[in-house]
């Protein structure tokens, strides 16, 4: 009787994606409820992500979707005010695809899980508890400048009454992609909600979150948002001078 989590994971093909999303998929064996939409930022699926769910032996609870990310939209850094969003495209397909294949009938979460940062199963327990029409809230690690971004809540702790954050705090809502899951009801009811290219840095969380709650309506988790769940790791550059000098001699180490 646990609500399903849809859990939308927009991915693009470089070196590590194999590693991040074998991560994923293996904590996803570890929680039945959950139903992974993953979306390739490619022009087709690709077999990559197509195996990898096999393995897992998810290929029941999984959706995989793609579109490409306009080349308008890669990152150039022309332009000082914004830099390129990342996911945009691939969370709103996830989205339409949402709205016309769930049952608004039985109650359900939609959590935006990048394929990079770090979650525990416990996390997933107190998305469970969100209620219909509800936005549930926790801390992130790692992010914005802190150790850890959290929601600052009434002494009961049961309200939000403001955020720690340290990096641009006046954004309606200061907060990760990470650090909130929603009812599946209110994308139903507010059907304007979407992601968008036409926002600053840092604004794409308070974009969407806008059409749906506001700060008062927000349901604390994890604790009364002390405990640290999930973690915005970022994995770095991969390096492979060695490998670009393999494939001049027509070799690969990966053949
Ligand atoms: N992503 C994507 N296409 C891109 C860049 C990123 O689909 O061109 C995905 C990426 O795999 C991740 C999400 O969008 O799931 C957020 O990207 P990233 O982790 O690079 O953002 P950051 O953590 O730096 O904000
Ligand atoms: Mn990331």
């Amino acid at each position: 009787t646990l609500p399903t989590i849809y859990a939308v994971t927009p991915t693009y093909p470089r070196p590590a994606q194999k590693a991040e999303l074998t991560r994923l998929s293996h904590l996803f064996m570890l929680l039945p409820h959950l139903h992974w939409i993953i979306v390739e930022d490619t022009n087709a699926t690709t077999s990559l992500v197509r195996n990898l769910l096999d393995r897992a032996g998810l290929e029941k609870r999984s959706t995989l979707l793609n579109i490409k990310t306009p080349s308008e939209f890669k990152l150039k850094g022309k332009d000082p005010n914004w830099i390129k969003p990342r996911g945009v495209e691939q969370r709103n397909l996830a989205l339409a695809w949402l709205r016309s294949h769930v049952d608004d009938d039985r109650h359900s979460i939609v959590f935006f899980m990048d394929d990079d940062n770090s979650y525990s199963t416990e996390l997933f327990a107190e998305m469970s508890k969100i209620g219909r029409g509800r936005v549930g809230v926790w801390p992130v690690g790692l992010v914005g400048g802190l150790m850890v971004e959290r929601p600052l809540l009434t002494e009961d702790g049961t309200k939000v009454t403001g955020f720690n954050a340290a990096w641009r705090p006046e954004r309606p809502f200061p907060i990760d992609m990470a650090a909130f899951a929603i009812s599946m009801d209110l994308f139903i009811r507010n059907p304007q909600a979407t992601f968008s290219y036409e926002v600053q840095r840092g604004y794409q969380e308070s974009e969407i979150l806008r059409h749906l709650t506001t700060r008062d309506q927000l349901q604390p988790l994890a604790n009364k948002c002390t405990d640290v769940l999930v973690w915005h790791t970022r994995t770095e550059k991969t390096k492979l001078a060695a490998e670009e000098a393999l494939l001049k001699k027509g070799q690969r180490s990966d053949g």
